[in-house]
């Protein structure tokens, strides 16, 4: 018998010199079953994805169908393929009247990196402000906009033209001029830990894109879908980006991304060049009706008024002298602790009990709660009440 982990570790690329390794046969709702029977329940949701848990019967059910009636028919843009265009119109339908057109990838990185050429098209520009601490992606471009130096500057060249400004601070925008094509900025940013802006900040910001003519893009790929409270994270701050980008939740497990602007602007890309922005599995038959499914069910749930209620009960329940500080919105939250080591510790405690958590790139203080949609409040209070037990074993060590 031949070990999985092994093979892991020989055959697929390493990435990580530290990989979770954890071996898991069944996932259902909240939770995954190892190889060794062992049940945890996971907090992060494969890192925002598994909005309506793991395996939701109606997006397996819609998976299934979907598979059966046709895959892959042609490269994006070309026929008519119903799921897309139903998963548009529904897109459509629930984004403000400036967000009409929905451009599909296969991940958040390849909508970002539309997004890129999109601004460049539209404004005759090609300078594009990001924030410190952003994260957008892993592709060059996406890489380009990254606000960190550590996981960035080891890949240089990168794109030229791109500066960074501070997250939440209004006097850095007047480096945003009409030079730049767009603003990229994370509604609330992910890997640094949850970082929910001022909502005063990003209304600055649109007002200084609006001067400058410059495009506002919101990177809603771990905020959006009903993760931090709203259905889509701009709604609680009064403004209106004009190209949203989504992925991660949207397809309740299956990759798809999307990149949303006006029609007037998306014509960008049908002519000089006509096909500007290609793509063969973008949007994705089956990955799109799994998208119409968790989209669909994300609204009848309501499932945004149970992340804001869980984020209560999280709150309520996490408290010990060694958390500093919760952050975050909704089911995006961070619990801040003093040190790395300390998170570690818990991360890891936390692991051996059965749950799921993690840091985030940026923020290794931090310890990352993104827990799917559907966790209920029994669920939620086992949870805190596992990692408070955590902290006061490390307490009296
Ligand atoms: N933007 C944000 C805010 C993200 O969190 C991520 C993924 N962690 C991406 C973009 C990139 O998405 P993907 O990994 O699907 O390319």
């Amino acid at each position: 018998m031949y070990s999985h982990r092994k093979l892991f570790l020989e055959n697929c690329a390493q990435t990580s010199p530290a990989p979770m390794g954890l071996e898991i046969i069944k996932a259902r709702g909240l939770y995954m079953t190892d190889v060794h029977k062992k049940k945890y329940m996971d907090l992060i949701s494969g890192i925002s994805v598994s909005a309506l848990g793991h395996a939701h019967p109606k997006v397996v059910r819609a998976v299934q169908k979907q598979a059966r009636t046709y895959m892959h028919l042609m490269v994006y843009g070309e026929y008519v393929q119903h799921p897309q265009v139903k998963t548009a119109k529904l897109l459509a339908d629930i984004l403000p009247q400036n967000l009409h057109s929905v451009y599909f990838t296969n991940s958040g990185s390849e909508a970002i990196e539309a997004a890129m050429k999109l601004a460049k098209r539209v404004t005759g520009r090609y300078e594009f402000v990001a924030m410190e601490n952003a994260y957008h992606g892993s592709t060059q471009g996406a890489l380009s906009l990254m606000g960190n130096p550590y996981f960035r500057d080891a890949y240089r060249p990168l794109l030229p033209g791109i500066s960074h400004i501070r997250f939440n601070h209004e006097e850095d925008l007047n480096q945003i001029t009409r030079n730049t094509a767009a603003v990229f900025c994370e509604t609330i940013q992910g890997e640094a830990g949850a970082l929910v802006p001022e909502a005063n900040w990003l209304k600055a910001l649109r007002k200084k894109c609006n001067e400058t003519g410059t495009l506002l893009v919101l990177d809603e790929i771990q905020a959006g879908m009903g993760r931090t409270g709203t259905l889509f994270a701009f709604e609680s701050f009064g403004v209106v980006p004009d190209i949203l980008v989504l992925a991660k939740g949207l397809g309740g497990g299956m990759p798809i991304g999307v990149m949303i602007s006006s029609a007037e602007n998306m014509k960008a890309f049908s002519h000089n060049p006509v096909l500007g922005h290609i793509t063969t599995f973008g949007g994705h038959p089956v990955s799109a009706a799994a998208t119409l499914a968790t989209l669909k069910t994300i609204l009848q749930e309501k499932l945004w008024e149970n992340a804001q209620h869980m984020e209560q009960v999280f709150r309520e329940n996490l408290k010990h002298p060694l958390i500093k500080k919760v952050n975050g919105k909704g089911l995006l939250l961070s619990v801040e602790f003093e040190n790395a080591a300390l998170n570690f510790e818990v991360i890891s405690q936390c692991l051996k009990k059965g749950l799921v958590t993690d840091w985030f790139l940026f923020n290794d203080k931090s310890l990352r709660l993104a827990p799917p949609l559907i966790i209920n409040e029994k669920q939620a209070k086992k949870a805190a009440k596992t990692i408070v037990e955590i902290l006061n074993c490390i307490q009296m060590k």
